[in-house]
């Protein structure tokens, strides 16, 4: 049996027209095929348009599922760490965040394993009680380009890996990672260990203390084909999923 898992839906572009704005869930199929390819059956997890519904569908969902990506996706509505929005701020989708939220809980409740990745790690630290930064250039001048201008399949900055921690098993002390994002971790949850950080002192991973989240700021789905190591992190999820 394929291990099934779980990935959060994002609000889809609309292609054809027939749909408004907010109609459509999508998930990027670099994130699928890395499933299917680390011996996993991906499946896309839609948010439900009434918070109300969330509880109870996230509970169901944590019992139904192996695992579970968090994959990048829009901003974090800033009320939900107790922010007012800032200049930089981008488009936001707070029926999503809900349900995330309590998606992070009702799976973590299950022992059930995470692997999050760049909006993933942003929203479950907010789910945990962290803040964030809203916007990097605007917020933390001295940041290194997080933003990058080169192809997303391609390192771009490194990070610092915490020794002793998950992440080391795969990357060693240090990783050459690519950046898509200009939110970014502030104030650390509680609960969870920065377990990688950019040179900036950016935060760009993290882990809980039973081990249940992978979580990194940089997009592996980029790199996966043609880095061996990026890959390993979906073969753990689906090694862990089985468990
Ligand atoms: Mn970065």
């Amino acid at each position: 049996m394929l291990p099934i898992i779980a990935v959060t839906g994002n609000p889809a572009s609309d292609q054809n027209g027939a749909m408004a704005p907010g109609d459509g869930i999508e998930a990027n199929a670099q994130i699928t095929n890395a499933v299917v390819a680390a011996g996993g059956l991906p499946v896309i997890l839609p948010y439900p348009a009434s918070p109300q519904q969330a509880a109870e569908l996230a509970k169901a969902a944590a019992a139904a599922f192996a695992g579970f990506i968090l994959p990048g996706g829009p901003d974090v509505t800033p009320a939900l760490y107790d922010a007012e929005p800032l200049p930089g701020l981008g488009a936001t989708q707070q029926p999503k965040d809900e349900f995330d939220i309590a998606l992070i809980h009702a799976v973590l409740a299950a022992h059930k394993p995470i692997f999050a990745f760049c909006r993933g790690i942003q929203i479950l630290n907010v789910a945990l009680g962290g803040s964030l930064y809203q916007d990097l250039p605007s917020q933390v001048p001295t940041a290194l380009q997080h933003r990058q201008e080169t192809p997303p399949s391609r390192p771009t900055h490194h990070v610092t890996i915490a020794a002793g921690s998950r992440l080391a098993t795969f990357f060693g002390a240090s990783a050459y990672v690519n950046s898509r994002h200009h939110q970014a971790i502030e104030r650390v949850a509680p609960g969870l260990t920065v377990t990688a950080t950019a040179s900036d002192g950016i935060v760009e991973g993290v882990s809980d203390a039973e081990n249940l989240v992978l979580g990194v700021q940089w997009h592996p789905e980029n790199m996966w084909q043609t880095d061996a190591t990026q890959f390993a992190l979906f073969q753990d999820l689906i090694q862990r999923a089985k468990n």
